[in-house]
């Protein structure tokens, strides 16, 4: 299954990062001179300096100046920066109230980027080309260079006529104002994001730009801009009208040497950026992926002391600002957050690498603005969005992150502190209660913080880290209390569930902080190899590195976004077994839910926090539900170049599957009769058989894929696996655990009838598949890429239809020696259906 990454914007909810992996871009292509000829204008006159920039002209140095003439917009070009590559981010900044822009609903995400180059034309030009083909030809003397420069040009995507010459006649002025009032591809939103977002023609009398700003390394422009909606197909209601949007694109210098990268590996969790290079290999092309990180460098006099592996300071440290608009009280939490990273950055032979600030006052810089891209920054923003996320630019040539922003949302605070309510609450006292103190939410802010700030220096999730540490070890006090319950900030770990009570475990071992696994992470990231001259060189000698480090499972990175087969992998389960862990969780949950009335009580309030907290420890046994389900079917990946041995893929065993079943029966379709509380019940107006449909359904709904039970049978074949798990094994175990009263000759309760129909109605969607659900979210687009529909060749629907006849018989005996009333006219009905379901 091939998925186009470079489509895919992913924003996961609840703390995530922000990563759009772009075509890749580089320079060296030069443009063929014909295709200069083809755009020559009129020449244009150039006029005096002081004829343009009148005595009028309010003049912002940086970059570019630029320079404010009445209603006009000049930029000055230097010569110095003709040809340099120009990174162009556009962002939403606003965004339309009341959503309908899809993709434009999150503001400060990035929506796109592009490279450009401005470069002058014949006639008195400046042109704009877009640098955005996808092929790396380093060497410009070689015959690939001759190759692809013919079939590639650079596109000219404006032209501009030289109004004037700098004064000193080392730059031109071009007047942008048109450029920025206007639509074009290269600011703001493309015809791709426009479509996508269903928006049509500018409206230019309803659009207009709110700002210019010029820093040394970047420019920003920001614009309300008012597009036309575009009618839906079918003319329903919501087509028509018109969008606004508040739009932020910045053009960013990009260094003039770019950094050295390093090759990713799919044994580490880093972002990456891609292309095309079509010298390394010679018999073809090459696609390469280069880790996102900051350029983090010995300075010049001590880079001999680093080689010797020496502690040094980087020539430029990380800094990160926190937003001045953040409420004072959780200053001192996020730098903490971010200055937890300081002794990883140790193991990668750097000292004092990485800083949290304070952004300065007006008074103290008045220059200084959370806009120049040379400053990365903790915003805050006064969103109900329960969130973070951290974003960042990179340079697409090297990987090198040139800004990074966390967005933090102010609600990501309510969060935090549900899931530590119904997580540690049993654990720790002061969680329980709506309004935590200042102390334990900076504790939590601090974490988040650190998660987030891991993000921008190019980390990725790492799902599965946790999971190699022992269930029994989550017990332990002092084992957990050193050693923390994951080795990963980056895993979603939250909170450590298992331990009990009794355990007396402290916040060292409750809490996630950044573990050994993400001092190997950036050790492996960010060492320098002066050996090496650049990544292909070091490729070897990082092999080996891998192969011995990850020999320790703690160190190994275990993927669970894109690939999302592997049990271990899951996100917020903790523990190298789910089914034990979650027996732990659920006697937590107990505790919560006895205690939840007394914990949700705010004075003068109603229930509205009760009934929150409530479906929070609903949606927690769901989690560990899942957990559980995801052994179904499962297959492992162990990622590993050609010099390891043992597999790569590798399907979960029948006996472990089995297990997973049998707790599902046990934990699930037993109706979990501890969760319903009449005493909740009755102030929050909760129905319980609506409370036990929404636990059982998604379990079935998940065991009962399509994708899975393709799978299943596949496995009968896996290399090496004879102990596979057979589906109509599979399918009699949940049988047994959901129609256990039809042997028992048992009557039948209203839980139990509920959750025969549903399963009765997943066994129908296997043999009669109607419409598939529209996905609604980017990881059920992932789903269905994975478990695709596929032509049923083999077993998956004859094996469900003899399963749906055996039940079927089972069903006509329990019928007939049956007294009870309401299991009857159940039973009869199911039987009336499963006969439909086989027509
Ligand atoms: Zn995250």
């Amino acid at each position: 299954m091939k998925l186009d990454f470079k489509k895919l914007s992913i924003t996961l909810l609840l703390f995530c990062s922000v990563n759009i992996i772009y075509a890749q871009v580089n320079s060296a292509v030069e443009v063929p001179k014909p295709a200069l000829d083809a755009i020559k204008g009129a020449p244009s006159q150039p006029k005096a300096y002081s004829e343009i920039i009148t005595s009028k002209a309010v003049t912002d140095k940086g970059m570019f100046n630029v320079h404010k003439v009445g209603e006009k917009y000049f930029y000055e070009i230097p010569d110095s920066l003709l040809k340099r590559h120009i990174l162009v981010v556009n962002r939403v900044s606003r965004t339309q109230a009341g959503g309908q822009g899809g993709a434009l609903s999150n503001p400060g995400d990035p929506i796109d980027e592009k490279v450009i180059m401005f470069e002058k034309g014949p006639n008195n030009k400046i042109f704009i080309r877009t640098v955005s083909h996808s092929q790396a030809v380093k060497d410009s003397t070689s015959s690939m260079f001759t190759a692809v420069s013919k079939s590639n040009i650079f596109p000219i995507s404006a032209a501009f006529d030289i109004k004037a010459f700098s004064k000193d006649s080392t730059g031109s002025i071009i007047d942008f104002t048109d450029f920025i009032n206007g639509d074009n591809e290269i600011l703001y939103l493309s015809s791709g994001d426009k479509s996508s977002a269903k928006l049509g023609a500018l409206q230019a009398d309803k659009s207009y730009v709110t700002g210019v700003t010029s820093f040394p390394i970047n420019i920003e422009v920001t614009a309300v801009k008012t597009f036309a909606k575009t009618p839906s197909p079918g003319g329903g209601g919501s087509g028509g009208g018109s969008f606004t949007v508040e739009l932020n694109s910045s053009m960013v210098l990009l260094p003039k040497v770019p950094m050295q990268g390093r090759y990713s590996d799919n044994r580490t969790g880093y972002f990456t950026i891609g292309y095309t290079d079509y010298d390394l290999n010679p018999q073809g092309v090459e696609q390469v992926s280069l880790i996102k990180r900051f350029r983090l460098e010995p300075k010049k006099e001590d880079i001999e002391r680093y080689k010797r592996g020496e502690l040094v300071e980087p020539a430029k440290p990380i800094i990160f600002y926190i937003d001045p608009a953040t409420p004072e009280k959780w200053i001192p939490y996020l730098i903490q957050g971010v200055n937890d990273w300081q002794g990883v950055f140790e193991k990668a032979g750097f000292k004092n690498a990485i800083f949290g600030k304070r952004a300065p006052t007006k008074e103290e810089n008045p220059e200084w603005s959370l806009l120049d891209a040379r400053h990365s920054a903790i915003v805050y923003k006064a969103s109900t969005t329960a969130n973070a996320s951290g974003p960042s630019i990179a340079d697409p040539r090297s990987g090198e992150i040139i800004e990074s922003h966390v967005n933090w949302f102010h609600n990501v605070m309510s969060l935090v502190r549900n899931w530590y309510m119904i997580q540690a609450g049993p654990l720790d006292a002061r969680a329980r209660k709506m309004l935590f103190d200042d102390e334990l939410m900076g504790e939590l802010i601090r974490f988040v913080s650190s998660h987030e700030v891991g993000h921008t220096l190019g980390l990725r999730h790492n799902f599965g880290s946790s999971s190699t540490v022992p269930v029994d070890s989550l017990r332990s006090k002092a084992w957990v209390e050193a050693n923390g319950h994951t080795p990963s900030i980056m895993d979603y770990a939250r909170f450590n569930y298992v331990a009990q009570p009794e355990d007396n475990i402290t916040t060292a071992g409750i809490f996630p902080r950044i573990g050994i696994y993400d001092e190997w992470a950036i050790n492996w990231g960010y060492r320098r190899f002066y050996q090496f001259d650049g990544p292909e060189q070091e490729k070897a000698f990082i092999n080996s590195w891998i192969i011995e480090s990850t020999k320790d499972p703690r160190l190994q990175f275990g993927e669970g976004e894109f690939y999302r087969n592997d049990p271990r992998n899951t996100a917020e389960q903790i523990g190298d077994d789910p089914i034990k862990g979650s027996i732990y969780g659920i006697m937590n949950l107990k505790r919560v839910v006895s205690n939840l009335i007394e914990w949700t009580t705010v004075p003068n309030e109603n229930y509205q926090s009760l009934n929150t907290m409530y479906n929070e420890v609903v949606t927690q046994f769901k989690r560990y539900n899942g957990h559980v389900a995801a052994r179904i079917a499962g297959v492992l990946m162990n990622p590993k170049s050609v010099e390891q041995p043992g597999a790569v893929f590798e399907a979960e065993t029948r006996t472990r599957q089995k297990e997973a079943i049998m707790h599902l029966n046990e934990y699930v379709f037993k109706t979990p009769v501890w969760i319903l509380n009449p005493e909740i019940f009755e102030k929050t107006g909760a129905i319980g058989l609506k409370i036990i449909e929404s636990i059982q359904e998604p379990v079935l709904e998940n065991i009962l894929k399509r994708g899975k039970l393709d799978r299943l049978v596949q496995a009968e074949i896996y290399a090496g696996n004879r102990d596979y798990y057979p589906l109509i094994e599979f399918l009699d175990d949940i049988k047994r655990g959901i129609w256990g009263e039809l042997n028992r000759r048992e009557p039948i309760d209203i839980y139990r009838r509920q959750l025969q129909q549903i399963h009765m109605s997943k066994l129908n969607n296997i043999l009669n598949p109607g419409q598939a659900k529209a996905p609604t979210s980017i990881m059920d687009v992932l789903d269905a890429a994975f478990s695709q529909a596929h032509p049923d060749y083999v077993d998956v629907t004859s094996t469900v239809r003899a399963h749906v006849k055996s039940l079927k018989s089972d069903i006509s005996k329990a019928i007939k020696g049956t007294n009870d009333k309401k299991t009857k006219i159940h039973l009869i009905e199911m039987e009336r259906r499963l006969q439909n379901i086989l027509k």
